[in-house]
């Protein structure tokens, strides 16, 4: 009883706070409003209460399309009007069968349309789903990552720099806060936060204290009190939608609408000519010869296109999630194949990312660390002899540092594994303390924590102040070699720096593929308990060094080189020192000898980057500014670039590149929503199986125009001869019909569904501007029409010449159609490969399928009553099927030598 008046008195509570203003109230108010803790957050079964009375934090999903409207829609397109029209023509010149099945095509290329765009949006609504976004909280105290759904008011939300807001909230506490809020305002420069109260009559942009949800931190971290979620916040209540809305519509389904639109103009050109010489100078029946027209309309216009690409691109990005990439914008998976160019990060996508200190350098001491990942069982050794650490002097300030400037935690479970959240280059240091005997819940608690400036890759460094109980305070240093030695005064022990000593230690870990942190230490003298980075001067005291090894990724490797068998470079991008980078990268199978660093790039102009932005395989020391201009240098050499990217200043290169690649597990909101595609497991051979992916599809779509175009034409042309040439009409206009609605569709989506093709990863890339129509596969085209038509009239000639009544040559010549687009179906999954192994007819389930489909309805075409009504078809004996699939396989084996022609001329795809 009681609880559940409190549960009344709680959510009361909350709607009636809903809508105050919570940017006039100081944070402290705030908290007690909402029932919560500054320190600890809400508890989880008060976060759980909270989420029942409020609902979830999501923002509604756009409302789709009714299904029935988008089957009306599927009328909408102008073939279905020319065949309308030429329906009711039909059915005014008294052709109530004809105009029934004219009618019939209609319905059913509206259903399959409608049934594939169906599926097509469903695999990318599966897609997006992957993408949920998550949220830092505290609850009971604990930090913890949450579903951002999840969140509820009065949550405790931390920010830093490239999270995306998952909610408004009142800030409390802030540090150097920046955001953008153009995704609110329209204004795309960040705007700083603080969370001092502000007037009541502020208005929204004067708002300073507080975050609103769906905007971006570029800097700086923070903390707030989540005060509305989901369409309660200021974006849900300006209506905006789920924003990550992709479109069915990408450059190739333009290009492809486009090329559909023109041919149907030039095919109704040619109909309409035909009309005209066929009443005129051939002076055919009219109504004949408009249904024969009509026909030959269907037939040549390729309707079932748009919808096929379509789907085929659905497909490619089901089957890239499955291997782990999720694609975020559809037009990158058509671009994909063409990439030639890869510049990826190391750490982490090259590398394993688990780190493990090996090498410690003090004033006068080097000492290996013996030990693998973040269990801290090993020990200290110099010269192969084992050695008690605590009696080397400096020893003991190194390992503190390496535990204080830290913010990365090791778990130990109960089946006794050693697990990391955080930095796994904190957490390497985190062991490496464990190892040299200083716990963090030992050694921690006796320095607390007062600053910190946390590592950002343009600073390369990290600083902490802590102080000790006897009120002593020290700042902490770590960060790249170069950068903490040109902060340090002296080093351990009091003596001057001895650079020459350092740097060569420095190059020796380098060389061993090791990355190199430098430890540093300063009293803090000022009477202030906050650190600038203006405080970052000369001041400390060098520790000494921390070598790290990070192996190569085992798939990295052999990605690498099944990129460079495919014709793509690969280029290394990394912050680390260019000799480490340099020699991780002669392990990867890149070109090591040469490397760029960051400064040297400052130092060329866009012209002489260019050329060595080729050549060079390793940039090393660079920045997210340095990547911006590698992407424009090898874009104006007319190369399609891929370039990861996981912090927030990496969002420009990331929207520059041709494929922007944000890391699904390190990588920050704000690269995620710069990229096209997200990695979900952080891994370069992802990367490179996208790219076949990629190809695959775009092979694909290739391969459906390939048998798509020559089978319409082949079924135009019999009727185009016919009726120019003044010979009966092979087939009949309504059998045209029939032909068109059994094939078009189905035999070339089977080819949606090809395998890749054995040697897709050993060709170059497609070039980027390379026409969808070859000249190769022009000529296939012309070919196989010429081969159709032949078929058809040579079967028709020979039945009539046989004595066959008219509907038994007619019947023979829809099958002989039928027939050839059957048996070229497997010509055409492989581009120039031969078609002799057994892998062409078990390869593809799709093709079996819809061969077996197929061969149904024929027999249903030929031997049942209802269709002999129908299409005046009749049943055919053995002889006919014999003639009919001799010539089909005549056509098979014309098509399989064209095919070893464009083998000895060295083409290996249309
Ligand atoms: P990468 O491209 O390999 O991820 P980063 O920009 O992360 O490179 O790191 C560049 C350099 O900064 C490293 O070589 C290392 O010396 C230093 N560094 C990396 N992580 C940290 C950290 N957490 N704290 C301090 N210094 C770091
Ligand atoms: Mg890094």
């Amino acid at each position: 009883m009681e609880n559940d008046a409190a549960k009344h008195d709680e959510k009361s509570t909350g709607k009636s706070l809903h809508g105050l203003a919570w940017h006039a109230l100081p944070p402290d108010e705030i908290a007690a409003l909402w029932k919560t803790s500054k320190q600890s957050g809400l508890t989880a079964q008060e976060a759980a209460q909270r989420l029942s009375d409020f609902g979830e934090n999501c923002l509604p999903e756009p409302v789709r399309r009714a299904a029935w409207l988008r089957f009306l829609l599927q009328f909408h397109n102008p073939l279905i009007y020319v065949l309308l029209l030429a329906g009711s023509v039909t059915l005014a010149l008294g052709g109530l069968v004809d105009a029934l099945v004219i009618l019939g095509v209609v319905v059913i290329n509206a259903v399959i349309g409608f049934v594939q765009e169906g599926k097509a949006e469903r695999a990318l609504d599966a897609v997006r789903g992957m993408l949920a976004a998550r949220a830092a909280v505290v609850r009971d105290g604990e930090r913890q990552h949450i579903d951002a759904a999840q969140l509820v008011p009065g949550d405790l939300v931390l920010l830093e720099s490239g999270d995306k807001i998952p909610a408004d909230l009142r800030l409390i506490h802030t540090r150097n806060l920046q955001v953008i809020e153009s995704a609110l305002t329209g204004e795309s420069a960040p705007v700083e936060k603080e969370s001092a109260a502000v007037s009541q009559q502020a208005n929204l942009a004067d708002r300073t204290n507080m975050c609103y949800s769906g905007t971006l931190v570029s800097y700086g971290q923070a903390q707030g009190i989540v005060v509305a979620t989901g369409v309660l916040t200021e974006i849900g209540r300006i209506g905006a939608m789920v924003s990550d809305v992709k479109s069915l519509v990408t450059p190739l389904t333009r290009r492809l609408d486009q090329f559909a639109r023109q041919i149907t103009a030039f095919i109704l050109g040619v109909a309409a000519v035909t009309l005209l010489y066929g009443y005129y100078i051939a002076q055919l029946p009219l109504f004949d010869l408009f249904l024969a027209v009509v026909g030959l309309a269907v037939a040549a216009i390729p309707e079932g296109m748009p919808a096929i690409v379509t789907i085929v691109l659905a497909i490619g990005t089901r089957v890239m999630a499955r291997k782990k990439t999720i694609v975020r914008r559809l037009p990158a998976v058509e671009t994909l194949g063409s990439v030639s160019v890869i510049c990826t990060d190391k750490t982490g996508t090259l590398t394993r990312n688990e780190m493990t200190a090996v090498r410690l350098v003090l004033a006068g001491f080097e000492i290996t660390v013996s030990g693998a990942g973040y269990a801290p069982d090993g020990g200290f050794h110099i010269n192969g002899v084992s050695i008690d650490p605590a009696a080397i002097a400096g020893f003991e300030d190194l390992a503190r540092c390496a535990l204080l400037c830290n913010d990365a935690r090791i778990h130990h479970d109960a089946a006794d594994n050693w697990t990391l959240t955080g930095d796994p280059t904190e957490g390497a240091l985190m062991t490496l303390a464990h190892k040299a005997g200083m716990e963090p819940s030992g050694a921690a608690p006796q320095w607390p924590r007062v600053d910190a400036i946390p590592f950002e890759s343009e600073r390369q460094y990290m600083v902490t102040l802590n102080h000790d109980h006897g009120g002593r305070h020290l700042l902490f240093l770590k960060g790249a070699p170069e950068r903490v030695f040109s902060l340090c005064k002296t080093q351990s022990g009091g003596t001057a720096i001895d650079r020459d000593y350092w740097e060569a230690a420095v190059t020796r870990a380098a060389q061993a593929g090791e990355r190199v942190l430098a430890l540093a230490q300063a009293h803090w003298t000022e009477n202030r308990q906050d650190i600038e980075v203006s405080d970052i001067a000369p001041r400390f005291e060098l520790l000494g060094l921390v070598g790290i090894i990070d192996p190569p990724r085992e798939e990295a490797i052999a990605a690498v080189a099944e990129c460079h068998s495919a014709g793509v470079r690969v280029k290394m991008v990394t912050g680390d020192h260019a000799i480490t980078a340099a020699a991780i990268g002669s392990q990867l199978g890149l070109v090591s000898g040469r490397t760029l660093t960051g400064d040297a790039i400052e130092n060329l102009d866009d012209s002489a980057l260019r050329e060595h932005a080729l050549t060079t395989d390793i940039f090393a020391r660079a920045t997210p500014e340095h990547k911006l201009r590698l992407i424009t240098a090898l874009q104006s050499q007319g190369h399609l670039v891929a370039m990861t990217g996981d912090g927030v200043n990496d969002a420009p290169a990331l929207k520059a590149a041709d494929i922007g690649v944000a890391m699904g597990q390190k990588g920050t909101d704000a690269a995620r929503e710069a990229s096209d595609l997200v990695l979900t497991d952080d891994n370069f051979a992802t990367i490179a199986s996208a790219i076949r992916e990629g190809r695959v599809v775009y092979d694909n779509i290739k391969k459906s125009l390939m048998h798509m175009l020559p089978t319409n034409g082949g079924e135009a042309g019999v009727i185009l001869l016919a009726i120019f040439a003044g010979l009966p009409l092979p087939v009949t206009a309504g059998q045209i019909l029939w032909v068109n609605t059994v094939t078009s569709v189905t035999l070339a989506l089977a080819l949606a569904f090809e395998p890749a093709e054995r040697g897709v990863m050993t060709l170059a890339p497609r070039p980027p501007g390379e026409p969808l129509i070859t000249q190769a596969l022009g000529l296939r085209i012309l070919f196989v029409i010429v081969l159709m038509v032949a078929a058809t009239f040579a079967i028709f000639n020979w039945e009539l010449q046989r004595g066959s009544s008219l509907e038994t040559a007619r019947t023979a010549a829809v099958n002989m159609i039928v027939v050839c687009e059957l048996f070229y179906l497997f010509n055409v999954r492989h581009f120039t490969a031969h078609a002799f192994r057994l892998e062409t007819l078990r390869g593809s389930p799709a093709v079996l399928l819809v061969s077996g489909i197929l061969i149904v309805l024929q027999l249903a075409f030929t031997y049942t009553a209802p269709m002999h009504h129908l299409f005046k078809s009749v049943a055919l004996d053995i002889h006919s099927w014999a003639a009919i699939l001799s010539l089909g396989l005549l056509l098979f084996l014309c098509v399989e030598a064209e095919k070893t022609f464009l083998r000895i001329a060295r083409i290996d795809r249309l």
